[in-house]
This record gives structure tokens, sequence and C-alpha cells, in this order.
């Protein structure tokens, strides 16, 4: 039986690509790819001559027989979509899922993903934090997702496209208020940024400075404040000590 591997690839800067990938993705008689044309050229760039099959959101379940086949005949299959960890906002889920229920052998090779990578050097809390992928485009209800995160006290994390960016800053302003947000912009790229601030604030710079909506996002929400009721102290500490000391 062959083995299928889920192989993370970079999220703008070639060399963050692992020496263990290179090795599979030169190893594996298939890549499944989100798309051939993207992943070939990244395939040109490291010398690699591996056939290629494209797996998407569309054809997934279509492809599912067809590779699960390549895997009971011996071969092996990397996984790979266009950008960081397959699965994470991307294809992949139906495959590994099916698969994985048959008993297949089932590698994950490890590298960048967007989300990590923001969450590593924001300064925003990480000990809990949700991932919420891409928020609705609609704008009622992307209001109404960011109504049900509003008084959750872990870090939010959403993934979000030049397109809407402003959009959604300005909702995140409407909902959040003053909520402290940061704003990582491409990531491991040549105008790698992170803006932090209030929503409004940050709407703000991208409006004085629109090369700033520019590329690709993620967005961290700090926590809400948190509910837990304060127990007062009774005693200040020295005189605490010095009851208990007699
Ligand atoms: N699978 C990818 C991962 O592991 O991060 C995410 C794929 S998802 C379709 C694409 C989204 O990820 C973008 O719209 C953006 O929100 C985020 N993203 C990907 N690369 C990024 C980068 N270099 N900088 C900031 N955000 C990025």
């Amino acid at each position: 039986q062959g083995t299928l591997y889920v192989v993370a690839t970079p999220i703008g800067n070639l060399e963050d690509l692992s020496a263990r990938a290179v090795r599979v993705l030169g190893s594996v008689s298939l890549i499944a790819a989100e798309d051939t044309r993207h992943t070939g050229r990244l395939l040109t760039h490291l010398g690699i001559n591996v056939a290629m099959l494209s797996l998407h959101d569309h054809n997934e379940k279509q492809r599912l027989e067809q590779l699960d086949a390549y895997l009971l005949a011996g071969q092996s299959i990397a996984l790979v979509s266009d950008a960081g960890t397959p699965l994470i906002s991307d294809p992949g889920f139906t495959l590994v899922h099916e698969l994985r229920a048959r008993g297949r052998a089932i590698v994950p090779v490890p590298g960048a993903s967007a989300l990590i990578t923001a969450l590593s050097a924001a300064g925003i809390a990480t000990d809990c934090f949700t991932f919420g992928g891409f928020l609705p485009a609609k704008p009622k209800s992307r209001l109404q997702a960011l109504e049900a995160i509003k008084s959750r006290e872990e870090t939010q994390v959403f993934y979000e496209s030049p397109h809407r960016i402003m959009h959604t800053l300005a909702a995140m302003a409407e909902v959040l208020d003053q909520r402290r947000v940061v704003v990582a912009r491409e990531l491991t790229k040549t105008f790698e940024t992170f803006l932090s601030g209030s929503p409004a604030a940050l709407l703000a710079e991208m409006h004085s400075d629109p090369n700033q909506a520019r590329g690709e996002f993620v967005i961290m929400i700090e926590g809400a404040p948190t509910s837990e009721p304060q127990t007062a102290l009774a005693f200040s500490e020295d005189a605490l000590l010095e009851a208990l000391l007699g």
C-alpha cells in the first residue's frame, strides 16, 4: 500500500519549503495539486518532474477512487495546495477523511500556515485561540458572525482577501468598537506588515496608504475582557501574612 503525504508548501517565501517536503515531492509517483499550473512552477523551481493531477473543491469526491486505486497499487501520492498547509481553508478534507476511514497510510509533512505564522509574531494572546477561516462574504452574515464572537475571551483568527479587507474592518469597527485587532499582511514576502489598533484606526491607515490594503491578510482579534468576577481580597497581602504568622 502506498502513502498519502500531506505536504505544506510556502506561503510566499520559497526558502520556507522544508528539506523533507522537497524529498517527499521528488519521491512520490503522483502529486495531487489544487492548481497544477501553480504547483508546476514550484516543481520547476525545484527541478522535480513528477506527474500531477488537479484536486480542488469541485472534483475532490470524483478523485477519491482514482487516488485510492493508486495507493492500493502501492504508489505514493503527495497532496499540496497553492500555499501553506492543505486542508487549512484549502481542499483535501474529503480525501483525507475518506482515506483515513479506509485505513490508508496518511503522513503529514508540516510547514508554513498563514494563521500560525501570523500568531507567532503578532503579539496577541496565543494560549487559546479560535480559527474561523474566512468570514462570510455577505454583509449581513458577516455582521452576525462578528456578533457571535464578540464576547469570546480567546483570540479570534480569520483569513481575508484584498477585495474584502476594508469591508471587514468596517464591520469590525461597527461590532467590536475599540477592540484591538492585528492585521498581518503579505507574510514571509517583501512587503510583510503587521498593523495593530482598533478596527477604525486600521481602516484609516488603509485609507491613507492604499498599499496597506493590498495582498493577503490574517486578521487577529483580541479576546473580550474576562467576564470572571474578580474576588475582592478582604485583606492586603501583608495583613494576611501578619494574621497568619500571629
Ligand atoms: N492553506 C493556507 C494556510 O495554511 O495558511 C491558507 C489558504 S487560504 C485559501 C488563503 C488565505 O490565507 C489568504 O486569503 C490569506 O488570508 C491567508 N494567507 C495565505 N498566505 C498569506 C500570506 N503570505 N500572508 C498573509 N495571509 C496569507
